[in-house]
């Protein structure tokens, strides 16, 4: 974990150097982009009980209200969800990090004798490793999300994006790695490789005895866990075997029904720009008489990893995160880098926070800085999290313990002090621009920045205008008058 956090600039710079991935990438864009804002600007409904007829805008004031009423008491609403899920059969574990999931699932699977388990997509799982902990074990884990299935057949890759985890394979690749992998002619058309891996997958979910999902929000008032899917693997993870292990984080408790009513008109809108997601499912306890179908053993893994620590701190508003991914398909730096440059679970400006928060600062030391605090993410985020914000006060922390380079502390340190002296501040403004204009040597770019190499390693750097923001503003407004 910390070796691969720790290097977003040397994984970004050869996610700069791939063309084919900046290629898969720049559709991404288009399609996540282009389908929340028509998603947004169509927004009309008749609202709940307690958001009439909200704009999209209520809604996110709306949505982030929700999330910080359970943070505020979450310990209150942990317990009341644990009684609840009980009184339906299921039982609630608690894990305090990645090591403890997965002493957990070993533990559920041998005590019902489990071989196999298919799995519906879980980034929890993949905090805690626990694909390589079962694997270990002699449990064979089966991806059922197409996205981590391929990634999984690829050699157990991490996944690039939270909602479409192999974002950065185009069709080709896939193509390619099923014919590969599958020993079947290749196939070219996107019906036709999802029939394959539907074919391959079915014999998996009916011979499997645990099925392991995530949960986008864990409802207090009914004890039941709801998942939102598009391809309705979940369905099946959650159904078929005999025994559904639940794994998700502590700050996911919604308080009702109502409430998940009013967080699900956000969350396909930010994510994936539809009205609805293909399969929205709320599971509550085990199997009863009456049901045709469902699990006889149901089990919460509830995981702090972290998470805990960031109630009542300057940072509790990251745990509104509903996981839509809007922020990272709106970030031009995700945009251009992808998300394996960010070297975790999580991509993206969240993932920049989440990772930092998480792994500790010290582990992740570019990741603040993986942004040009732009705000984008910011303004389309469902749940008003300041992500920029958030980056900010992480820069803030790392410089105050001593964690950047002396000569960049150096630097901000130098830059404070003439800042706190205006003329002196105008003359070193003049002095700088006048010392870039002859790095320029007449053109408008800048081949190699003289004290800061490093800035123009990649790219040129543009040359300033002639004269100080100030003299410009000047002039400005004497030739209006
Ligand atoms: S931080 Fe906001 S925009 Fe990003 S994934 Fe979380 S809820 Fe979505």
């Amino acid at each position: 974990m910390r070796s691969q956090a720790m290097f977003f600039q040397r994984r970004s710079g050869e996610a700069l150097a791939d063309a084919r991935l900046r290629r898969n990438l720049d559709g991404l864009r288009d399609k996540f982009v282009g389908m929340r804002a028509r998603a947004v600007s169509a927004y009309a409904d008749h609202g709940t009980a307690t958001v009439p007829n909200p704009d999209f805008e209520a809604l996110r004031d709306a949505g982030a209200a929700i999330r910080d009423r359970v943070l505020k008491d979450l310990d209150v609403w942990l317990e009341l969800f644990e009684h609840k899920a009980t009184q339906r059969g299921a039982r609630v574990h608690w894990a305090k990090d990645g090591r403890e999931i997965c002493e957990h699932v070993l533990a559920i699977a041998r005590q019902h004798g489990i071989t196999k388990v298919i799995k519906s997509k879980s980034m929890l799982s993949e905090e805690a490793q626990l694909n390589v902990a079962l694997t270990a074990a002699g449990i064979e884990p089966v991806e059922t999300d197409l996205g981590e299935y391929i990634l999984q057949i690829s050699g157990n890759e991490p996944p690039s994006h939270i909602l479409a985890p192999a974002a950065h394979k185009n069709l080709d690749e896939v193509a390619d790695l099923f014919a590969e992998k599958h020993g079947k002619p290749k196939k070219t058309e996107i019906p036709a490789l999802t029939r394959e891996a539907r074919e391959v997958l079915r014999e998996h979910f009916l011979s499997a005895g645990m099925g392991i999902s995530g949960g986008n929000f864990l409802i207090a008032d009914t004890g039941s866990v709801a998942l939102v899917t598009n391809e309705g693997n979940g369905r099946m993870v959650t159904t078929l075997p005999k025994v559904h292990v639940v794994i998700t984080g502590i700050e996911k408790i919604v308080p009702t029904l109502e409430d998940f009513a009013t967080l699900m008109r956000l969350l396909p809108r930010s994510a994936t720009g539809q009205e609805i997601s293909n399969y929205v499912s709320v599971c509550t306890g085990t199997k009863g008489e009456a049901d045709a179908d469902g699990p006889e053993h149901t089990y919460f893994i509830l995981v702090d990893n972290g998470r805990a620590g960031l109630v009542g701190s300057e940072f509790q508003e990251m745990l509104r995160c509903i996981r839509c991914g809007a922020c990272m398909n709106h970030c031009p730096v995700y945009q251009t880098v992808g998300g394996h440059a960010y070297g975790w679970v999580y991509p993206g400006p969240m993932g920049s926070v989440l990772t930092s928060l998480y792994t500790g600062l010290e582990n992740a030391l570019d990741l603040p800085h993986a942004a040009t605090l732009c705000n984008q993410c910011g303004v389309v985020c469902p749940v008003r999290i300041p992500l920029a914000e958030l980056q900010r006060k992480l820069r803030e922390k790392q410089t105050e313990r001593r964690l950047r380079p002396w000569t960049e502390r150096a630097a901000l340190g130098i830059w404070a002090w003439v800042a706190q002296r205006p003329a002196l501040y105008a003359l070193a403004a003049k002095l700088g621009v006048r010392y870039l204009r002859w790095l320029a040597d007449g053109q408008n770019y800048i081949k190699v920045l003289g004290l800061a190499p490093g800035w123009t390693a990649g790219r040129d750097f543009p040359a300033p205008q002639e004269g100080t923001f100030r003299e410009l503003y000047k002039r400005r407004q004497e030739n209006r008058t």
